[in-house]
């Protein structure tokens, strides 16, 4: 089928959700529900010092009973090492990947973060150092993909036209770190492609991550989905709300609130109905629209949820 649109949750279970993991969570949720299509459920756990499968636990019983099913789950990240293992083969084979032994000190006293999450750009340093010159060095590695001087560009749903030249705003990317993790960027590609994801929703800081998927899609072979990046929430004053804001995660919520209550706040803040009422997100699902939603910042007066 042509239209079959397959989306994602693609949660870190290092705690409780916090409303904004709910918004992506519900958008997400709502553009494939309005159009009969299908949502797979991954764990992103790489960091198995800050994930646990108790937190998992609950994740999914806060979608639940947020009312946010899921038609699959497919296994989490930090059991698929030898998959990506297969997958850093191929880009050995295509002769994009080699070996760096900058120190973090070394990388950062060349530059500052470039992109919003914290990336530096890299300098390039190890990439044509000779075989004598990398067997010189005791500590092992980490494995960058060689990226090209070209601009990768994309209409995203919410955000429209963005783009990126990986060489200037990122450099030559980490694939897997010396301790032999995988790093998110590959991992997420592999983990999509391999799910038959046609579609990704999630916050606006991971946009200038779209990029650098895209690059890994193509070296890959799967095919680049849909992106939408949808608004950070915001306090009335302008600060963004996050992880911090601990009074604001479901823990605290699902205490204070029905699913109904704060599915129609988030809705009405959104812009997604034109009124505050209490609403389910299947109710929700019958008149969403990408066209309704916001697409910059939008305000939340947590005080006043109810
Ligand atoms: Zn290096």
């Amino acid at each position: 089928m042509k239209d079959h649109v397959v989306g994602r949750f693609a949660p870190t279970p290092s705690g409780r959700m916090h409303l904004g993991n709910v918004f992506a969570a519900l958008i997400a949720w709502l553009s494939v529900r309005s159009r009969d299509g299908e949502l797979v459920l991954r764990m992103e756990d790489l960091d198995t010092q800050r994930t646990s499968a108790d937190f998992a636990s609950v994740l999914r019983s806060d979608l639940r009973w947020l009312g946010l099913n899921w038609d699959r789950e497919t296994p989490p990240q930090s059991q698929r090492s030898d998959v990506y293992d297969r997958y850093f083969e191929i880009l050995r084979e295509k002769d994009l990947l080699y070996p760096c032994y900058c120190t973090r000190s070394q990388l950062h006293s060349v530059n500052a973060p470039h992109l919003s999450d914290g990336t530096y750009v890299y300098a390039g340093t190890c990439r044509n150092l000779t075989e004598e010159q990398r067997s010189a060095f005791s500590r092992k590695p980490a494995w960058r993909v060689k990226v090209p001087d070209r601009l990768w560009k994309i209409t995203d749903l919410v955000q429209g036209e963005y783009q990126l030249n990986l060489a200037t705003d990122c450099g030559d990317m980490v694939v897997r770190r010396a301790d032999g993790v995988y790093v998110y960027q590959l991992a997420v590609t592999v983990d999509d492609g391999e799910a038959g994801v046609t579609e990704v929703v999630r916050g606006m800081d991971l946009l200038s991550s779209a990029p650098r998927q895209m690059y890994l899609q193509e070296l890959l072979g799967f095919s680049h989905p849909t992106y939408a990046h949808v608004p950070m929430l915001l306090a009335p004053d302008g600060r963004r709300l996050s992880k911090r804001d601990k009074d604001l995660d479901l823990g605290v919520l699902r205490e204070r609130m029905r699913p109904e209550a704060l599915i129609g706040n988030l809705a009405f803040a959104a812009g997604l109905t034109d009124r505050f009422e209490p609403i389910s997100a299947a109710e929700l699902a019958a008149t969403f629209r990408w066209e309704k939603l916001k697409g910059d910042a939008i305000f939340l007066d947590a005080s006043k949820l109810y």
